[in-house]
């Protein structure tokens, strides 16, 4: 059996053996997506190699300030030549929403359970707490020093994708990188207060307003909450920009999974779900085409907002009464 050793041995000859790259990484990209992606953009440009990044969407306005995020082009299609496209933290091609990808030698690096296998080369680690970790290791196979900024956007996939160090994806590994991060001098104080403290008013009063319309199931252990357009006009907050805010119920001792249903186009609605220790609400997810990893992922449900809701906080309850979790 092929050990991590020899598929990050295999991506490195790769990527040192070529030089144009096209980089991706999954729609309304997160932390892990964006710092994932620039890590890897910088060492290949320590190593001379040419390398473009095309997402589907923006970085999160918290996520703009850090460095080459304004080098990322955005776009639903690759138009040019390329020697090879690494996709990273995306569990399958179309997850990209960028078209002509197929075109191309893949190489696919992610974590996320469930990764199709999409790539010429597939490097899939479900035990890595952020895709940041993986890329953490190819940027030590080519030989590349961790520079500031290297280690800059390895920290911000860490501490984005463990949910600010609260998911159990946590191993003594991703501290030994974080450790290496901070050597290599990085600042955890300014990236956190940029990564978190970018709100601005609109978006605390729609917070407040989504806030206000918690309920939480006769047990106490599974928190709904609930956003549509019209809260976002009159609040004025950016109704795509709601990061962190699915976090806050969790934040009450009692509840064990938060819900949180947002109105989305052709009478869908978006579930972002969370959850603590060993629920997994991705079985959840993916009964529905999404995913995720087991305490914090997502989908998109059809149907009215009360049908989605029966049936999601249904299985959601099952999976807190899998884990053994009692009221
Ligand atoms: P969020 O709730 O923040 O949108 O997503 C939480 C986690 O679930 C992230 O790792 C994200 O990539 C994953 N996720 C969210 N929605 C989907 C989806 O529709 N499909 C898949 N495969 N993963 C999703
Ligand atoms: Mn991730």
């Amino acid at each position: 059996m092929a050990t991590t050793d020899d598929v990050v041995g295999r991506i490195c000859g790769e990527l040192r053996g070529r030089q144009r790259f096209l980089l991706t990484s999954h729609v309304r990209p997160d932390g892990d997506s964006i710092g994932s992606q620039l890590a890897l953009a910088y060492a290949l440009d320590r190593l001379g190699k040419q390398v473009r990044i095309v997402n589907h969407d923006a970085a999160t306005p918290g996520l703009q300030a850090f460095p080459g995020v304004n080098s990322i082009e955005i776009g639903d299609r690759v138009e040019g030549d390329f020697d090879a496209a690494v996709v990273l933290e995306c569990g399958d091609l179309s997850r990209t929403g960028v078209e002509g990808l197929d075109r191309f030698f893949l190489i696919n690096i992610d974590h996320h359970p469930g990764n199709t296998m999409f790539g010429a080369i597939n490097w899939f680690d479900q035990s890595a707490a952020a895709c940041g970790e993986m890329v953490f290791d190819i940027v030590r196979g080519l030989g590349v020093g961790l520079t500031t900024e290297i280690a800059t956007h390895i920290y911000v996939a860490i501490l984005t994708d463990t949910g600010s160090f609260h998911y159990s994806s946590i191993s003594p590994r991703t501290f030994d990188i974080c450790r290496q991060a901070l050597e290599a001098g990085i600042d955890p104080v300014g990236i956190a207060r940029t990564v978190y403290d970018s709100n601005n008013v609109g978006k605390l009063k729609l917070f407040g307003a989504v806030l206000s319309s918690i309920q939480v199931d006769d047990s106490g252990r599974l928190a709904v909450i609930y956003m549509d357009r019209e809260m976002a006009r009159k609040c004025g907050g950016t109704y795509d920009d709601t990061e962190g805010l699915i976090n806050l119920p969790l934040t009450v001792k009692e509840v064990q999974a938060v819900a949180f249903f947002k109105e989305w186009d052709n009478g869908e609605y978006r579930v972002s779900l969370r959850s603590k220790g060993e629920i997994d609400v991705c079985q959840v997810a993916k009964q529905f085409g999404g995913g995720g990893h087991k305490n914090a992922a997502g989908c998109t449900v059809p149907g009215s907002y009360a049908q989605a809701r029966q049936v999601i906080t249904g299985l959601v309850l099952q999976a807190i009464d899998r884990a053994g979790v009692n009221a």
